[in-house]
């Protein structure tokens, strides 16, 4: 992988390159520049990817990692626990070799807690309570997530000795007693984030555009689905569409200082320019740990439909009030959207709602209808199959898998005939995507208005490049 400092000076070039008229590259690259770096997040050295088992062991060596934090980390936050702890730990005996600590190690299973994988490791009551209420300044249990690793230490008499929780996003958090004491820490780190910003002019598609810049596939894609209620990235942008991301590159840090590049991190402000509008979102957390993206004017990325109801190959009719009919040969309004895609590809509903409709419906073959919240109801037609177990009544989230294409009922081939009724008359699908989700707008928060200032000047603090003719 390229450093950023390279893919800058790439984007140079190619800026050179395209005033000189020599040819570009399959994008136009203006370039990967960091523009800072950020404090450095904890991460905890890997604990055995184990659920739940339990050993007399001694305690771990430490790690390369975890020597290096020890020297760089800022001094751990120091809470006293004397009134609390009132006998001290016995003082081992000089004829016997001291008793070895016991060691739990665990990983939060789906839909699972801390207290519960706890308990279930056989860890008394009032020892998870106990832990729950130290790590308390540190980090809120019912934030634990699948896949979150932890690691107690208890003594021979089974007293809380050490505990470390690491989140899989790479904070680890740590308590340490020493039978009086309880020290509290957040801890350091060995991966560092640094902002970057990528921005050039989509010749063939947003993947390839990204992946040419250096990039990986996953910026690609966390950026369509930043925008995924606003533009079809498989198929609404058009060549010379410009797009501007401000997001974080994740470095870790070895022992001897060098740095390896990882992945890309979170995308922090983002902008599309081109066939579908002018549109910019920038990432808030609306509290600590929970954020959405915005548009600048504070309202949620997040519409009640989304663009498409699948991932397609085409569209084959738009909206129209009127149309030959390919196999009627007739002339008929088509008052919908057919979208072309493979057999079997998945279905999504657009939004939230309730199936009113999952059956035969003559010529539209295998149809599904949900309602939707303001007298919308939506239609996906010609299904080869519908989801499992979806039944009239159920509620569906957006982007919950419905049913498959197919070319059931009157189809010349596999495709979805999408519609959509406001109170009782169909409405041109395309044109109803500007309504916002219920969800509060920010634009008055005065934090926002400083997150928003700031990342959208780093986002487009460097001049694009003029688009080449070539384009
Ligand atoms: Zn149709």
């Amino acid at each position: 992988m390229k450093s950023g400092r390279k893919l800058s000076l790439s984007g140079r070039l190619d800026a050179a390159r395209s005033r000189l008229g020599v040819p570009l590259p399959a994008t136009l690259a203006v370039g990967v520049a960091l523009v800072g770096a950020l404090a450095p997040t904890a991460f905890m050295p890997k604990a055995p990817a184990v659920s739940g088992t339990q050993a007399s062991a001694p305690a771990p060596a430490p790690t390369d990692a975890e020597l290096a934090l020890r020297q760089s980390a800022p001094g751990p936050a120091l809470v006293d626990l004397a009134a609390l702890e009132s006998a001290k730990p016995a003082a081992p005996s000089r004829l016997q070799p001291a008793p070895e600590p016991l060691v739990t190690t665990g990983v939060i299973p789906p839909r699972g807690t801390l207290a519960k994988s706890l308990q279930a490791s056989g860890i008394r009551p009032a020892t998870v309570q106990r832990i729950a209420r130290e790590m308390e300044s540190l980090l809120d249990f019912r934030a634990a997530r699948a896949g979150d690793r932890y690691s107690l230490t208890r003594t021979p008499d089974g007293k809380l000795k050490e505990f470390s929780y690491a989140t899989t996003s790479g904070k680890s958090y740590r308590i340490v007693s020493d039978g009086q004491h309880v020290v509290a820490e957040t801890r350091g780190n060995d991966v560092v984030r640094r902002t970057a910003r990528v921005a050039g002019l989509i010749k063939t598609t947003l993947y390839d555009a990204i992946q040419s810049l250096g990039e990986s596939r996953q910026l690609a894609t966390d950026y369509a689905e930043i925008f995924q209620w606003d533009v079809d990235f498989a198929h609404g942008i058009q060549r010379g569409d410009e797009f501007q991301i401000l997001y974080e590159r994740l470095y870790r840090v070895r022992t001897d200082g060098r740095e390896t590049f990882v992945g890309p991190g979170r995308i922090l402000a983002a902008r599309y320019r081109g066939a579908e509008g002018d549109l910019a979102a920038v990432y808030f957390e609306l509290e600590k740990g929970r954020g959405a993206y915005f548009r600048p004017d504070g309202s949620p990325m997040e519409r009640a439909f989304l663009a498409a109801p699948l991932k397609y190959e085409r569209v084959s009719s738009s909206f129209t009030y009127s149309r030959l009919h390919p196999i009627l040969e007739i002339q008929r309004p088509h008052l919908g959207i057919d979208f072309v895609a493979a057999e079997g590809t998945p279905l999504w509903s657009i939004g939230e709602g309730v199936v009113v409709h999952r059956g035969w419906g003559g010529g539209f073959g295998n149809l599904v209808k949900i309602e939707h919240a303001n007298g919308y109801v939506s239609f996906y037609s010609h299904l080869s199959r519908f989801a499992k177990g979806l039944s009239v009544g159920d509620r569906v989230r957006q982007k919950q898998v419905i049913g498959y294409v197919g070319s059931s009922g009157l189809a010349t081939g596999p495709h979805v005939c999408f519609r959509v009724q406001k109170d009782g008359r169909f409405v041109n699908p395309a044109s109803i995507r500007s309504r916002a989700i219920a969800v509060g707008s920010v634009a008055k928060r005065e934090d926002f208005r400083t997150a928003r200032e700031t990342l959208l000047a780093d986002l487009s603090s460097r001049s694009l490049v003029a688009v080449d003719e070539a384009l």
